[in-house]
């Protein structure tokens, strides 16, 4: 049985990979110090002995018993107020949580992927963005410390690849959505439907012509599959190309909710990327890769999700 450590693995990505290497057969441990994440997103797992969970910080030293066949690094705060919240430990995670992933793999002679993010190319020059660009970051911003973090965390990966041999991957993920977001994560999926549960108007930031793309949770761990399981240690884009402005993401969410309330314009925060899309040449070409779940379809599924959820989850306060 393959071994796998997935960090980050009580968050929403996290569990969801979690769950897929389950179904595979593999034996998995995933570890997460809750900061962002919620057990409860893993705990329909622990009952199975091919499961563990380890409540621990990867900025920390880590150690796992036994053999490793893969580590995932998945910890780190991803939407933009919990990494505006906790911006030294999101630079941590980023920096020291990857060294020691990559000395745990070292010793273990295990293959490492980590979850970089389509912000290492910053608010972009070049549209769509293939893997080639270098980026547009502003260190010094506000969303510096989660951009320039992943952007550390790729430049390590590959100095051990080069300079001690280990096998490495590196997925860029553009905006995933899906069951398992936190209502309250600041991002514009949850936000916007939390509002429209609690009969707000949906708060649209700047004038709302600022462009993202839209995956949906299965089609990304499909491609991190692929990823992992391939032979290519480069940079590879994972998101759906299907563009939207966030004004039209807006309105197919009221659409999706049938709320009646409207969509009203709020400051822009800084630096906010005016436009995101996925060039996937590499991960059609690579990977045989593309995603399959129309955004008609996920959002679906995710309202249907976030409807299930006890109702005072609705009021809790964001992390
Ligand atoms: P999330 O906040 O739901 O999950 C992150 C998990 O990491 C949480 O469970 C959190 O408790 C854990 N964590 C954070 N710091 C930790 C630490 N020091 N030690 C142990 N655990 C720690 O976010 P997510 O959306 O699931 O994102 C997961 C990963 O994917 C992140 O690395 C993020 O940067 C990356 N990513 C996500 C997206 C997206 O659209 N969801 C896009 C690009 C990149
Ligand atoms: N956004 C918005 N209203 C909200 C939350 C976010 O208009 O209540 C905008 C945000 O300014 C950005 C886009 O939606 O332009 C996506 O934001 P998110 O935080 O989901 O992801 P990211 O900016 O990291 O892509």
């Amino acid at each position: 049985m393959k071994r796998v450590l997935i960090t980050g693995g009580a968050g929403f990505l996290g569990s969801h990979l979690c769950d897929r290497f389950i179904k595979e057969g593999y034996h998995v441990m995933a570890m997460d110090n809750l900061i962002t994440g919620d057990i409860r997103n893993i705990e329909h797992l622990f009952h199975l002995p091919n499961f563990e969970f380890y409540h621990h910080d990867v900025s920390k030293y880590i150690h796992v018993p036994g053999e490793l066949d893969y580590i995932l690094h998945f910890a780190s705060p991803a939407s933009p107020i919990d990494y505006l919240k906790i911006p030294i430990q999101t630079l941590k995670v980023g920096s020291l949580g990857i060294h020691n992933c990559l000395g745990l793999a070292r010793v273990k002679n295990a293959r490492v992927l980590i979850a970089s993010t389509s912000e290492i190319y910053g608010d972009p020059s070049v549209h769509p963005q293939p893997e080639e660009y270098w980026g547009n970051v502003n260190p010094v911003g506000p969303r510096g410390v989660y951009d320039e973090a992943k952007r550390f965390q790729e430049a390590i990966t590959m100095a051990y690849h080069t300079y001690h041999g280990l096998e490495t991957r590196i997925v860029r993920i553009f905006n995933t959505y899906g069951p398992r977001m936190r209502l309250n994560d600041g991002r514009v999926l949850p936000a916007f439907i939390g509002q429209a549960l609690r009969g707000e108007d949906l708060t649209v930031f700047g004038d709302g012509s600022q462009t993202r793309s839209f995956c949906y949770v299965d089609d990304l761990v499909e491609g991190i599959y692929r990823l992992l399981l391939s032979d290519y240690a480069y940079p590879v884009n994972i998101g759906n190309p299907s563009e939207i402005t966030i004004k039209e993401f807006g309105e197919e969410i009221i659409k999706l909710t049938g709320t009646t309330q409207k969509l009203v314009l709020k400051d822009l925060p800084v630096d906010d990327p005016k436009q995101r899309q996925p060039d996937i040449t590499k991960a059609k070409a690579i990977l045989d890769w593309e995603p399959k779940v129309s955004r008609e379809e996920g959002l679906r599924i995710t309202y249907d999700y976030f409807k299930s959820l006890p109702e005072e989850e609705l009021y809790t306060a964001a992390y």
